[in-house]
């Protein structure tokens, strides 16, 4: 891993980066950049500073047909190439990944908002860590997954939380499993999206194999219902995941969701309190909040929850708010007005549904897209704030007494994605844990994540997996069916005459 070494800490590296491109970037077509159709373009902007930062095209329908064409073009070659080859392009695509990994995370932050700590630290080795494992994927493809060939041509679309790690979720299982791919960045955050794809030219990938196009819902919504697209990979909102859903109802698109959450974060009694309270601060401030998985409603045992709120009060005084390029700072900023407009709605209808807010008294910048973090007690379990996704720097916190009304709180909602257990009793904490229904329950501990792990929810949280070998099924098909629908596919005229 240490091959390069890391890059030096430049935040101009990145600067000279979008210099040349002339801080506007196409569509990544075909192995080329090209203008989209429309001459249309959007800004990303910064949002700590609320600065432009460059011009991204707006895809249209003839720019979507382009990228799907493309992916269709390539995908013989790509298919007919063994795992052991399509992993040397991962392999590849991973190193690059960590030679550039500074200007990566520079870059991140600064479309995003989030702390360059977390970029630095967290997101961009874990980009690497993807497609180092996918590329293992790829050569162990014949002995691990028999029978099983490619789905084809992959339309992914992304959310702007995690922008290149949720690209790296998507894209190194598709091209490990043989699939060719065009992938829609999220619009508050293509950037790093943009770069990446500037690295998988540089190492060689093969034209068509991927192709990034940019834009907002619309660009998204042409891509899912473009005909000649085997599969869709979706992560967003949960409203989103619904329409998407409907879309492709009818049609042979397989589908898989990562939507949304309310996931519970469960204090018993006998918990190790300044290690909860640590959990706590990963759980629902990391990333300003904005975390599918964030432990966004707090359950403690009633006994020790005045205890347990002072705690947490002392240690979110403690927390920084402010410019994301700043390492010493926790909470950066969030990532679009609309974004915060929305947080800050829901945290009044919590106060008026009779919650009490608390935040502390830390200084704010004074400029930027920022929210503090912020504690609401007494939330009833049917209110707003307990009941939706907040996606951003609040924890709903209720109370329990028992472990069967912890459970039965911790269901109380639609989603099923995560959730987090506090106890020292590891049968109380063991038992429980088998009764929430989330896709990733963490025992004293809070957000760990690999690549070799299956990620995914229940309910209202999406289905399928992203990760390790339950991720590699959903860019698979079993060959059999798959050569049937081929064969079957040109003929369908003449089928239903013999019929
Ligand atoms: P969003 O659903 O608005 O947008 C996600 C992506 O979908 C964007 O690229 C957007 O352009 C695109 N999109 C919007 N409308 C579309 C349409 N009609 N058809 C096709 N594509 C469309 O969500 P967001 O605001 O970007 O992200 C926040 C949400 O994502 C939260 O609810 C969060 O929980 C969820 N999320 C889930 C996971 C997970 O793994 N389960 C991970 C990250 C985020």
């Amino acid at each position: 891993a240490m091959e390069y070494g890391p890059a030096p800490e430049d935040p101009k590296e990145v600067e000279r980066w979008l210099d040349a491109h002339k801080r506007s970037f196409g569509n990544y077509i075909d192995g080329a950049w090209q203008k989209p159709a429309s001459g249309e373009y959007f800004a990303t902007n910064n949002p700590a500073t609320g600065d432009k930062i460059a011009d991204v095209a707006q895809a249209d329908a003839a720019d979507v047909d382009a990228a799907v064409q493309a992916a269709r073009k390539a995908l013989p070659a790509w298919q007919a190439l063994t795992g052991h080859q399509r992993a040397r392009y991962l392999y590849a695509l991973a190193r690059q990944v960590q030679k550039h990994s500074r200007r990566l995370a520079v870059l991140e932050t600064i479309d995003n908002g989030k702390p360059i700590r977390e970029s630095r630290d967290i997101d961009i080795p874990l980009v690497a860590r993807h497609f180092y494992h996918h590329a293992g994927w790829a050569q162990l493809l014949e002995s691990e997954f028999p029978g099983y060939t490619a789905c084809g041509v992959v339309g992914q679309i992304i959310p702007w939380n995690f922008p290149l790690l949720m690209f790296a979720w998507k894209v190194a299982p598709a091209l490990a499993a043989g699939n060719t791919v065009v992938i829609k960045p999220a619009e508050y955050t293509p950037l790093t999206a943009l770069a990446l794809a500037e690295l998988a030219d540089e190492i060689g990938l093969p034209p068509g194999v991927l192709n990034v196009i940019n834009g907002d819902g619309r660009t998204g919504a042409l891509l899912v219902e473009h005909d000649d697209i085997d599969k869709i990979a979706f992560t967003g909102s949960t409203e989103v995941g619904r329409i998407i859903r409907k879309a492709t109802a009818g049609s042979t698109k397989k589908l898989s969701l990562e939507l949304g959450g309310k996931s519970p974060f469960i204090v018993f009694d006998d918990a190790d309190m300044d290690s909860a309270v640590e959990g706590l601060v990963d759980g629902i401030w990391f990333n300003q909040g904005q975390v599918c998985c964030a432990g966004s409603r707090l359950l403690v045992q009633e006994r020790i929850a005045e205890a347990f709120y002072a705690k947490a009060r002392a240690r979110m005084e403690t927390l920084r708010v402010g410019s994301p390029l700043d390492k010493s700072v926790d909470i950066g900023a969030i990532v679009a007005p609309v974004q915060l407009e929305r947080i800050r709605a829901l945290v009044d209808q919590g106060v008026a549904d009779g919650a009490t807010c608390w935040q502390p008294q830390s200084t704010m910048p004074q400029k930027g897209l920022y929210f503090p973090p912020t504690l609401l007690t007494g939330v009833h379990p049917t209110a707003t704030v307990a009941q939706e996704e907040i996606f951003g720097p609040v924890l709903a916190a209720m109370t329990f007494r028992t472990p069967s009304e912890a459970i039965e709180l911790a269901n109380n909602t639609t989603y099923g994605l995560a959730a987090s257990i506090w106890s020292e009793n590891i049968n109380v904490a063991l038992d429980v844990a088998s009764q929430v229904k989330a896709g990733v329950v963490w025992v004293n501990s809070t957000n760990l994540f690999d690549a070799s792990c299956g990620f995914g929810g229940y309910r209202e949280s999406g289905y399928g997996r992203e990760g390790g070998r339950e991720g590699m099924y959903e860019y698979l098909e079993p060959a059999w069916g798959h050569e049937r629908a081929k064969q079957k596919r040109p003929a369908k005229a003449a089928s239903t005459k013999e019929d």
